[in-house]
């Protein structure tokens, strides 16, 4: 049994408790969490902490296999630029170093994480997650944009997902975007999709130019697909309408849903999403430092805070974030906004990650019989509890 307390607890589920306690088992189930009104009493066995108790943190996107090319592609080239270089350099193998993997699965449990939602296009990152102490579920991501690709890519997809399943780790298939995912590949994973009663996670709304792409077939996305990729775009044609209603009508209502970046997500595709989905299995995945990196832009999170949208956060790859932390994130966020609580930072990179991957079972919060691990938060502002550019995370707990 361990003894914890801290200048605040943030449990994730409920309001901060000052000078709480947690009792945890070795194994680090949580066994009670006391309210001490503010008032704690010395005792024997006690740790004490100057700073906030949080539960560890979920990343709810990443893409390990990406970690090779950290600090290898320039910042603010947008979209369009950022796809083109992953494009020339994801294969490089003067670039490939077996070790980047393990050293970014490591630099994230040293960062308090304790449970991922990562994109894989390959079985290149299985490994280092069989052997992980941290929980992964993978999204194997289908793209294929001509509709002659069909088979082919969603056969591709299904087999990454068989070898990561043979291993013994969550995993589902899922679309990569909207411009990437002819309509008839969306449907393969549609049917796919409501047979497994799966996780879907999808890249929405990252850069403007996906707008561009879909109304009038130009811009720097139909660039990269002509150009980098050398693609045949004969059959486009320009789209009418609201482009998330027609990512959503591709997409099972009844399956849980992640829609990752959401830059430029408008009150208007709100209330779309709301029309089309049901708002308890939706989950909205912010990487801040990642659309920093890439666009230099944020998407509304006031907006987002109004509208009560289940909101998530992740890191994005080393390819597009100069780390992978949550805590970073949520540092981010909270200079660029300061009226978020801490309080909603700790839900958001805490159990709602864990409700959105359907691990809140075990991880998430600070309540009986779940096993989320105990970060300690430094650096804070305890008098007004913002964080602040000095916090730093230290694992007191990792899951068992
Ligand atoms: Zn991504």
């Amino acid at each position: 049994m361990r003894k914890i307390s801290a200048t605040f607890i943030f449990p994730g589920n409920r309001p901060p408790l000052k000078n709480g306690i947690l009792i945890c088992e070795d194994d680090g189930t949580i066994a009670e969490i006391t309210d001490t009104g503010g008032m704690l009493r010395e005792q024997a066995g006690l740790e004490y902490y100057s700073g906030i108790l949080v539960p560890g943190f979920v990343n709810s996107h990443c893409h390990l296999e990406l970690s090779h090319l950290k600090g290898k592609i320039p910042e603010r080239k947008g979209l369009g630029g950022f796809l083109g270089e992953i494009n020339k350099l994801r294969n490089d193998e003067n670039l490939l170093d077996p070790l980047a993997l393990k050293k970014a699965d490591f630099q994230m449990q040293h960062s308090g994480t304790v449970a991922v939602g990562d994109v894989s296009n390959s079985i290149s990152s299985l490994e280092v997650k069989r052997t992980s102490k941290l929980y992964y579920h993978t999204f194997t991501e289908a793209f294929g944009f001509h509709p002659s690709r069909v088979e082919k890519a969603f056969s591709i997809a299904k087999f990454v997902e068989s070898m990561f399943h043979e291993a013994g780790l969550s995993v589902s298939v899922t679309p990569h975007s909207s411009y990437s995912v002819s309509e008839t590949l969306f449907k393969r994973i549609k049917d796919n999709a409501l047979s497994d009663n799966s996780i879907l996670s999808i890249h929405n709304q990252e850069s403007i130019a996906e707008e561009m792409f879909f109304k009038s077939c130009s811009g720097p996305i139909l660039n990269h697909l002509q150009h980098n990729l050398g693609l045949d775009v004969s059959h486009l044609k320009p789209k009418r309408g609201s482009m998330l209603h027609w990512v959503l009508s591709l997409l099972p209502k009844e399956n849980q849903l992640l829609l990752v970046h959401n830059t430029y997500t408008s009150q208007s595709d709100i209330s779309v999403i709301k029309e089309n989905r049901n708002p308890e299995n939706t989950y909205f995945v912010l990487c801040p430092n990642s659309n920093l990196y890439i666009e230099d832009q944020l998407p509304p999170v006031p907006l987002f805070q109004n509208e009560k949208l289940n909101l998530c956060l992740g890191t994005d790859s080393l390819a597009s974030n100069h780390q992978l932390s949550v805590l970073q994130e949520m540092i981010t966020l909270q200079q660029h906004f300061p009226d978020i609580t801490l309080h909603e930072l700790v839900t958001w990179a805490c159990l709602n990650g864990a409700r959105a991957l359907r691990i809140d079972h075990r991880y998430g919060s600070f309540e009986r019989g779940k096993n989320p691990g105990i970060n300690l938060i430094t650096g804070a502002d305890l008098q007004h509890l913002k964080l602040t550019s000095a916090c730093r995370v230290k694992v007191l707990q990792q899951p068992a």
